[in-house]
């Protein structure tokens, strides 16, 4: 490569240009005497000394005083370092006295045939005369190292030359390296006009210019207010030293204006972050173009910055809105499509097998039997698994609602435990509970809810046990920065796979695919459990071995317990004993010896459900369908019990109940409600209702209800599962007059057969106003009897009664006095034929 002085850099140039200068200077003051001379110094130095030596030895030269002269002469070349010897010489040529080695020069050596003959001083060799009395005594010789070193460089180069040298090397060395730092201070915007860099700096957008090397020329204000630095202090830095990232690009490397500077290619809308003087991550559109130079090569670029920091992040979060509206779609779907398999499943059971039973394909008692449990099993199952869905619903909406009340979490257990405890024996299971600690008698937390988690991991856990047992553990964990209530529910049961703990607390999800065909569920249960829980300030979790069992841990916040007196505290055989007295196995009922009830609901089956269950226990049973009415019967009546539905048309029952104790009743009036809601039962308190239960009315829990307010007796009873003769009822031909009895498929129910003799003793009554409104020709009542008998007939185990009834309903609306009178005799014909349960006098005996 053939190397071309103008290729060199201007720098280069121009550090050259003035090291010369100050050289040209340096040796005009050399000439000029300005400078001070070494080598002269150093001569004149060494003249001085022989002279000194010179005068000293000529007033010792005496033989009395050589040996001080000796002595003198070892003293100054010792301490002249550069002075190798002294000599005194005779003019004779004798030695008269020698300080130091003198070394062999041949320059300046006498010669060896004429040692006398004395060659003349050099710079190495000074020689003086000395004198003795006036007349010539010899010479003074003093031999000095040659001033340069000529072994070295520097002994080559006089001081002069070297003086020269370096300051030529230093000074351009040190204007190399200042003009670089001064040439990226200099300006060199200036040259751009006044009006462009104002034009400039209106421009909202970002701008640069950067030279070849990445250097900032130009940046406007726009770009020097993102970084927060005057755009003067920008000039010389490298852009690329801003602190630029960019987002990774497949096949693209460095930043645009590098790339633009190596294939001279404009780049457009390369998105770049910088984080700004208020450390606000900001994002750019950069483009970068090259400005082109004298050689068509770029001289420069111009860079534009826009800011599209908020459009970038309305990007984000639309992005993440559409993210989160996919989300909740899809949780949608999946959610409509369980429902609707979770629906579907026990409706198709209830439909098929009402429809089965309406069409009497059933072969025999048993298959009836079977399929009503089923139907009633998938009717519990489907309103269990709306009240999950409620419950689910409104966690998921965010109103879930917790109540704080002091509440006897272990009063709470032992209920759960004595619900569960008949699952258990049903199975064949231990449930054990287990106080490991005493616990204060009350703590602060939701008492439904807290019992809602224990049913339904109390549940689980007799659900999946086969063996073994299940035993709840309860504990208090002590520690920062909270107390809180610990309740293990262990089972000995099939375990759950690892890979599915985390899973199971997701709603509708189970273990295994397997689960809900072999032992049923919604799969919604922990759900709701954990959400709970953690409403409650605590949290549910899993440990589980599969094959060996699981063990569901809840926690609950307990709040302060170092407050508490030492007597709210209750020790583990308090705890344990405040266990309720079993019931045992068999059925409980009720006996009433006297009491009267008033029961108020718009629906009419409702009512005769509540009248037949309140009856059958010896209670009176008086009816209003609506509040207003309600208020004239406790009037009228005076009933010692009042259930009062709570949505119904003309009065509701909070206006009524309301209204009742405004008018200082003070009767016991209890709600019943299928809106059993959070926030429901404040409703209740403040209407003046004492109590509430829920719909579908649970027989057991009204008659204990009852029992408790009226003071009813427990009476154990006859197994509940008494198969009713149903189909000796049902099965009946009405057509058929012949003597085959027909019995309640009621009959034998340890509760309802007293509603069915009530109906029986009824009957003949019932009969007999039919008679005689149809011979008076009143229709209107006669639509209104048939109307009871097919209701009533029905409710009671009487099927046959139903179509018959019905069929003499629409003949008396329809004013059909001929046929009526035909059917008026099938029915009396089949009342004739009705057993009484349990031995009592055929109906037919009373009838006319
Ligand atoms: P489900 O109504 O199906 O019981 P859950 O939400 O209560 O719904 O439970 C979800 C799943 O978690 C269950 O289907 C079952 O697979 C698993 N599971 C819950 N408790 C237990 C337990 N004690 N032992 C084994 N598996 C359990």
């Amino acid at each position: 490569m053939k190397f071309r002085f103008q290729h060199l850099s201007s720098r280069f140039h121009l550090a050259l240009g003035l090291s010369s200068l100050v050289v040209s200077v340096l040796l005009m003051a050399q000439f000029a005497g300005l400078v001070p001379d070494r080598d002269s110094a150093l001569r004149a130095g060494r003249v001085a000394l022989a002279e000194t030596v010179a005068v000293s030895s000529m007033a010792m030269l005496d033989e009395e005083d050589r040996g001080r002269l000796q002595q003198v002469l070892d003293f100054v070349v010792q301490r002249n370092p550069a002075l190798r010897s002294i000599r005194l010489q005779r003019a004779d040529g004798v030695l008269h006295l020698q300080a130091g080695t003198p070394v062999a020069d041949p320059a300046t050596d006498p010669p060896a045939d004429h040692p006398t003959q004395t060659p003349a001083s050099t710079e190495t060799r000074l020689r003086l005369q000395l004198v003795q009395g006036g007349a010539p005594w010899g010479e003074a010789e003093l031999q000095f190292d040659p001033l340069h070193d000529h072994a070295s460089v520097r002994g080559w180069l006089g001081s002069t030359e070297l003086l020269v040298a370096a300051t030529a090397l230093s000074c351009f060395v040190l204007f190399y390296v200042y003009l670089r730092r001064m040439l990226r201070h200099l300006d060199p915007s200036r040259v751009i006009p006044g009006r462009v860099r104002t034009a400039f700096d209106t421009l909202a957008e970002g701008l640069m210019v950067l030279d070849p090397a990445g250097r900032i020329v130009l940046a406007n204000r726009a770009f020097s207010e993102v970084v927060g630095q005057d755009s003067d202090a920008l000039i010389g830095r490298s852009a690329s030293g801003l602190g630029w990232s960019q987002p990774e690009q497949a096949g693209v490397a460095g930043t645009p204006w590098q790339q633009v500077f190596t294939d001279g290619q404009a780049r457009r809308n390369v998105l770049m972050h910088l984080t700004d003087a208020q450390g606000r991550a900001r994002t750019f559109m950069v483009n970068a173009s090259p400005v082109p130079g004298p050689g068509g090569q770029p001289a420069g670029t111009l860079i534009s910055l826009d800011d599209v920091t908020m459009l970038e992040e309305q990007e984000v979060q639309l992005r993440l809105a559409r993210d989160a509206a996919e989300a909740a779609n899809r949780a949608k779907s999946d959610f409509l499509a369980n429902m609707s398999h979770e629906i579907r499943t026990p409706m198709n059971a209830i439909l098929g097998f009402a429809e089965l039973l309406r069409r009497g394909w059933q072969n025999n008692p048993q298959d009836t039997r079977r399929h009503l449990d089923t139907i009633l099993g998938s009717g519990r199952h489907l309103l269990a698994l709306i009240n999950d869905i409620l419950d689910l619903s409104k966690v998921e909406a965010g109103r879930l609602e917790v109540e704080c009340v002091p509440c006897a979490v272990h009063a709470v257990l032992h209920e759960v435990i004595d619900i569960m405890r008949l699952r258990a024996d049903e199975k064949d299971v231990f449930l054990a509970i287990e106080f490991a600690e005493a616990l204060p008698a009350t703590l602060l937390t939701d008492p439904g809810r807290l019992r809602q988690i224990l049913t339904n991991l109390v549940g689980n856990a007799l659900k999946f046990t086969r063996e073994g047992g299940v035993t709840v553990r309860v504990s208090l964990q002590r520690g920062a920065p909270e107390n809180r209530l610990c309740i293990d529910i262990a089972d000995t049961g099939i375990g759950i796979p690892a890979d599915k703990l985390d899973a199971i607390f997701e709603p509708f999800v189970q273990a295994e695919a397997s689960t809900t065909r072999q032992f049923g569920g919604t799969g919604l249960g922990l759900a709701i459990s954990r959400r709970f829980a953690r409403a409650l300030g605590g949290d549910v979790t899993v440990s589980s071995v599969p094959g060996q069992g699981s063990t569901f841990h809840v926690t609950l916040e307990t709040g302060p317990l170092d407050a508490l007196d030492p007597d709210e505290w209750l020790s583990p055989q308090a705890l344990a004993a405040v266990a309720r007295p079993r019931t045992g196995g068999g059925t409980v009922h009720w006996q009433f010896d006297a009491g009267r009830v008033l029961v108020v609901d718009d629906g009419a089956e409702n009512r005769e459900l509540v009248r037949l269950v309140l009856e059958s226990a010896g209670l009176t049973v008086v009816e209003a369908e609506d509040g207003a009415v309600a208020l004239d019967m406790v009037a009228r009546e005076a009933p010692d019990l009042v259930l009062m539905d709570v949505n119904m048309p003309v009065m509701d029952g909070y206006t009524a109940t309301r209204t009742l104790r405004e008018r200082g009743c003070t009767l016991p009036v209890l709600a019943l409600t299928a809106n059993a809601m959070k926030g429901f039962e404040a409703q209740i308190e403040t209407a003046g209702f004492s109590g509430y239960l829920t719909k579908p009315v649970d027989i057991d829990a009204l008659l204990a209800e009852l029992g408790q307010r009226l003071g009813g007796r427990r009476v154990a009873g006859m197994a509940p599962e008494a198969a009713p003769r149903w189909a000796d009822s049902a099965s009946a031909d009405p057509a058929r007059d012949d003597d085959t009895p027909i019995v309640s498929r009621l009959a034998d129910h340890p509760r309802l057969s007293r509603v069915v003799q009530t109906f029986c003793r009824t009957l003949p009554d019932k009969l007999v106003a039919m008679q005689g409104a149809l011979d008076d020709r009143r229709l209107d009542d006669l639509a209104d009897l048939a109307h009871w008998l097919k209701g009533a007939g029905g409710t009671v185990g009487f099927d046959v009664f139903f179509e018959p009834a019905r069929e003499f309903e629409r003949l008396a609306r329809a004013g059909d006095t001929t046929e009526l009178e035909r059917v008026m005799r099938q029915i009396q014909a089949l009342a004739r034929r009705i057993e009484i349960p349990h031995g009592e006098a055929a109906a037919a005996a009373t009838l006319a």
